[in-house]
């Protein structure tokens, strides 16, 4: 970083390298699956990323950022507001929230992904209603049932939906899934195509509003099968900002 706090020129050459080449993968997942590629939102990943590499990326062009601690957001969203393009820029939580981080969560982000109980749910709408949000929400279903992962149980999730989307405060969008990291995508697709199962399941039952509609899965390994399978939001860390280390 230099004294402006810019990444080096050459850094966020690659990056921007590496997010087009991202991008075309994107529109030719889309163009396999027959989807437009407006159906399908990238959300770049840039946790544990520094600020000056994630500026080099909002100057690239990205819009949507994930993170997965509000901790390290808290540290990093602030200084970013002053990037010229930052203003249109939203965050996504992408990471399990704890209900006592419930508050600083929705003043910093514009969007949960992770909502992993109804309990939290519940919080977020009391919060959010207090501070006069309608805030955009998805549930995570941890398909593997893996215990080091969140998310609410398949068996659970519609029964998990259709309270949320009662609540007034928060928007349901859809659902959320990280599938178990399997090399082989072929073993990973039907993880996918559950999770759009389960939204169509959600619409059938008239249990969730008309803005029910977004499936976010798919990440730096997966994310083309994830967008044959419908994915409407790919959250990609590794292949834009290169690896954590
Ligand atoms: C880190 C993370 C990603 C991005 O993973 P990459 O493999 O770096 O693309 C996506 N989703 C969640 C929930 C994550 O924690």
């Amino acid at each position: 970083m230099n004294k402006a706090g810019q990444a080096a020129p050459d850094q966020a050459a690659a990056l921007r390298e590496r997010l087009d080449s991202v991008n075309a993968r994107i529109a030719e997942a889309c163009r396999r699956a027959d989807r437009s590629e407006s159906e399908v939102t990238l959300v770049a990943v840039s946790k544990t990323v520094p600020v000056e590499r994630i500026r080099a990326a909002i100057e690239s062009g990205v819009r949507i950022l994930g993170e997965n601690r509000v901790q390290e957001a808290a540290e990093k969203i602030p200084a970013l507001c002053e990037t010229s393009a930052a203003g249109n820029v939203s965050w996504h939580l992408i990471g399990h929230l704890q209900s006592n981080k419930a508050r600083r969560a929705i003043e910093l982000f514009d969007y949960i992904e992770s909502i992993d109980s109804l309990k939290l749910a519940e919080r977020l709408n009391s919060i959010a209603g207090e501070m006069g949000k309608k805030l955009p929400v998805l549930l995570e279903v941890n398909l593997g049932e893996e215990s080091s992962k969140s998310g609410v149980t398949e068996g659970e999730a519609l029964v998990v939906c259709e309270r949320v989307a009662r609540f007034e405060n928060l928007s349901l969008r859809g659902l959320m899934t990280v599938p178990p990291f399997l090399e082989d995508l072929d073993q990973v697709r039907p993880y996918f195509k559950r999770l759009r199962a389960l939204r169509e399941e959600a619409i059938g039952a008239g249990i969730v509003g008309p803005e029910f509609r977004e499936l976010s899965m798919g990440m730096s390994h997966d994310f083309e099968v994830a967008i044959e399978e419908g994915a409407s939001l790919v959250r990609i860390g590794t292949a834009i900002f290169g690896s954590r280390g």
